[in-house]
């Protein structure tokens, strides 16, 4: 039998050069991380003396003065947003979302709105929080803020993410100086985030991560900030935070993985991936129709991806259906294809097992060697791709 956990349960043992997808399991976990849930499972503690304890580790990797840990950086979007609006009013908290205090609106830049899998703004809705978008699309001016700004803003939301328009709008100097001037808190998401100090010195109040995405935890969510808005957001554990909950487990998994990553060597991996993207340079360059380029991450992370244009007409396939027979084939690759539809995607070399790497580079050939031999060009119209785009997901679980 195979040692493969996935193929015993049947699943398909994906090859994951997409990025810390939820959809594919986020992030390998560090073995301190898987260590340390499965030392705690078996005993009691006092939750709110592990989140205490949780809350120091937090703070010495943040500068923050107090953190705690929610079930997903989405979750605390939320829990900081209710605690924006609530305050320490346990009785607020118990209404929300439905009965919420006045002062609930809270400004996000268009550009801002973006998806992780679900929108920003639902994150913020659930909470009772009424959304003020500022700007348009891909702009927003100091204008838009400071006449935005009213009685009722309880907090302004700002997202860094690939994902989000990333000219035209306001930066976090920018964003906070003009929430601050008039005393309202503001509540960046960080998700993705290799620096755990930049947004709080820029001046956040709060500051969210993911706990499993480049930090190699369980999946989870991390708080931090100032201490008062960071206990008014804990608070809401005794409101909705009760169905986000974590526990133990999640909560000593993620201190673990954030004292591995101070330790860990970001150098040696940073080696480690540029070989990977070497390696499939030298695999895809001189093929026809098919451009291999090293690119910096777009949020300035520490890392590296490469961006493999496709053109149809000499590779005989397109982009979107080359990035499908990876994901079909065996075993399945899975690319990021966030951006396909520009006849390119990435390979992201930061969720791979040593060794799957060359994996990758032959399923790589292997595809485009069978799409060069064929006659035809394998060329799926752009919009068949999207209108059956949920399918799976709405036939689901059948
Ligand atoms: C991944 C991501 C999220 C969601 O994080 P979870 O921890 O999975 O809830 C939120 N915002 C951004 C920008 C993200 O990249």
């Amino acid at each position: 039998m195979s040692d493969d956990i996935r193929t015993q349960i049947g699943l398909r043992p994906v090859i994951n050069v997409s990025g810390t997808m939820t959809s594919l399991g986020a992030s390998i976990v560090v073995p301190e991380a898987i260590a340390a849930m499965a030392a705690i499972l078996p005993q009691f503690v006092e939750i709110n003396d592990l989140q205490r304890k949780a809350s120091a580790i937090i703070s010495r990797l943040t500068g923050g003065e107090a953190g705690f840990v929610t079930a997903s950086c989405s979750s605390g979007i939320s829990l900081a947003v209710a605690g924006a609006i609530t305050g320490n009013n346990l009785l607020a908290i118990e209404k929300l979302p439905d009965t919420v205090p006045d002062r609930n609106e809270v400004l996000v830049q268009m550009g801002h709105v973006v998806s992780y899998g679900a929108p920003v703004d639902q994150a913020i809705r659930l909470a009772g929080g009424k959304v003020v978008l500022i700007g348009q699309a891909t702009s927003t001016h100091r204008y838009h803020m400071e006449h935005a700004i009213t009685e009722k803003t309880a907090a302004a939301v700002y997202v860094v993410s690939h994902h989000v328009v990333d000219y035209g709008l306001l930066n976090l100097v920018e964003f906070v100086e003009i929430a601050h001037v008039k005393g309202v808190p503001v509540i960046v998401d960080a998700a993705s985030e290799y620096d755990l100090k930049l947004f709080l010195s820029q001046g956040a109040d709060i500051v969210l991560y993911s706990g499993h995405k480049f930090l190699g935890g369980p999946t989870s969510g991390i708080v931090a900030g100032k201490k008062e808005l960071v206990r008014s957001a804990f608070l809401q554990n005794m409101g909705i935070g009760r169905g986000m909950k974590v526990g133990k487990e999640s909560v000593f998994g993620v201190m673990a993985a954030l004292e591995a990553w101070e330790k860990r060597d970001h150098a040696g991996i940073r080696e480690r991936e540029t070989g990977y993207l070497n390696l499939w340079k030298r695999t895809l360059d001189g093929r026809p129709g098919v451009t291999a380029l090293i690119e910096p991450d777009p949020t300035n992370n520490p890392l590296d991806r490469m961006r493999v244009i496709i053109s149809a007409p000499e590779a005989h396939i397109t982009a979107w259906d080359l990035a499908a027979a990876l994901g079909r084939g065996n075993p399945p690759i899975i690319v990021r294809d966030h951006e396909v539809e520009h006849h390119y995607f990435y390979l992201d070399p930061c969720n791979l097992h040593p060794g799957q790497e060359t994996i990758v580079a032959a399923r790589l050939t292997e595809e485009l060697d069978k799409a060069r031999a064929s006659n035809e060009i394998i060329a799926t119209p752009i919009e068949e791709r999207s209108r059956h785009r949920f399918d799976g997901a709405l036939r689901w679980p059948d």
